[in-house]
């Protein structure tokens, strides 16, 4: 698909920037694992890991199996860990591709360590605590139990331990401070009895950015989880998240031009009618490459100007009023999202016209398209050397917790 019509364009350098303010964020010696599901929120996985391992990322967060393999496939050999869980079927590839797994179950972590011992590979396993979650994870209380059986069995290793936060505002949400404490507690209980857990890790971007390990249990973690911070579209309550740049734009061609005198209903459903004489500008764009059909007063950019959409969204196009906008023609391009001369729109902002979240836009472009720029110059230094203590890689935990 020859990005002509529409398509995405990806901006490394904005990458490079919003890594920088996250390394400040997370503290010198602790690793980042970059988030890269759903293709990087929609910003291309192995486009984004290949830069952002040049800038010291050290580790790679996914969501399936298959997304691991494609970063191997593409040369990325950091550490890569499925954050969720895998299907019995994937558990060979990932241990011949040695990806991290998050382990949940006594189930899982007998069979992972039988299918570790027929192959010859070990398992590396990331354990799970649900602290308030809901979701995935081994309930507090039976974590210790699962914990012992790791450090038992023959073929696993442990990686990690980890839990996710329920609060999309961190910290800032009493129970984020609730689960950070849970967690803080079981780990130290771990510690106490002298188990060496390796990565640590509980902070997604809004945590980070609300002082998980920073200013709430200083010390504790040494590894965060960042990802929609990254890409530049961390809400805006959260603090210092004006820092970060958006790394995504999306741009349409206008294909297509048409004076309408008053009163012409204008696409399906016929529910919008010129109030006056106008001028109507298609783009090639529409909810079968993911924009949401129900954006409600969304704007789009041409020749640096704001021009409502109107109309139903159709499945391959868009309408623009742009009556007010002279010398607009078949062939400039609008901008959906992203900077045109001095002003632009985020993906927070069509979200937000959408009623709905910037990761699931990010997510739904899928099919577009998509131009990488920048990433020429990288602006931050390479990974300073991990803390003291803290194992440089999962397979270098030390095994005196075993007997
Ligand atoms: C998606 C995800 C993250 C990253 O979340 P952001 O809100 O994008 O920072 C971190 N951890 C887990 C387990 C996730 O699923």
């Amino acid at each position: 698909m020859d990005a002509v019509r529409a398509w995405r364009e990806v901006d490394l350098d904005a990458l490079s920037a919003n890594l920088a303010v996250i390394r400040e964020h997370a503290g010198p010696g602790i690793r980042v694992m970059l988030v890269v599901k759903q293709d990087a929120y929609g910003h291309g996985a192995v486009a984004v890991a290949h830069h952002a391992v040049r800038c010291g990322v050290g580790a790679f967060g996914v969501g399936t199996s298959h997304e691991a393999l494609e970063l191997r496939a593409a040369g990325i050999r950091s550490p890569i860990l499925v954050l969720g869980t895998v299907v019995e079927e994937e558990l060979p590839a990932c241990l011949r591709h040695q990806i991290h797994l998050g382990l949940h179950t006594t189930g899982r972590a007998r069979s992972l360590a039988k299918l570790a011992r027929r192959l010859g590979l070990p398992a590396r396993v990331h354990l799970n605590i649900d602290t308030g979650m809901g979701r995935l994870g081994v309930p507090p209380r039976l974590a210790g139990e699962l914990l012992e059986i790791v450090l038992r069995e023959e073929g696993l290793e442990l990686g990690g331990v980890m839990s996710h936060l329920a609060p999309t505002e961190g910290l800032l949400d009493p129970f984020g401070v609730e689960q950070a404490e849970r967690f803080a507690s079981l780990v130290n209980g771990f510690a106490a009895r002298g188990l060496s857990v390796g990565w640590i890790h509980m902070a997604n971007s809004a945590g980070l950015f609300t002082g998980l390990g920073r200013t709430a249990h200083p010390g504790l973690f040494n590894t965060v989880r960042p990802g929609i911070a990254a890409y530049g579209a961390l809400p805006l309550i959260l603090p210092d998240a004006r820092r970060l740049t958006p790394v995504l734009s999306l741009r349409s061609r206008v294909v297509f031009m048409k004076n309408i005198p008053e009163g012409t209903p204008v696409g399906y459903g016929s529910t919008w009618r010129a109030r006056q004489a106008t001028r109507i500008a298609t783009l090639a764009i529409g909810y079968g490459h993911g924009l949401p059909w129900r954006l409600h007063g969304a704007e789009v950019l041409i020749r640096g100007r704001r021009a409502p959409l109107i109309g139903r969204l159709s499945m391959d196009y868009a309408t623009v009023d742009v009556g007010h906008l002279p010398g607009v023609q078949v062939g400039d391009v609008a901008t959906l999202i992203g900077r045109d001369g001095d002003d632009a729109l985020t993906l927070a902002d069509m979200a937000r016209a959408a009623s709905t979240i910037p990761y699931e836009i990010g997510c739904a472009l899928c099919r577009l398209p998509r131009i990488h720029r920048g990433g020429e110059e990288v602006c931050i230094p390479a990974q300073p050397p991990l803390a003291r203590g803290i194992p440089a890689e999962p397979g270098q935990v030390p095994r005196n917790a075993r007997s």
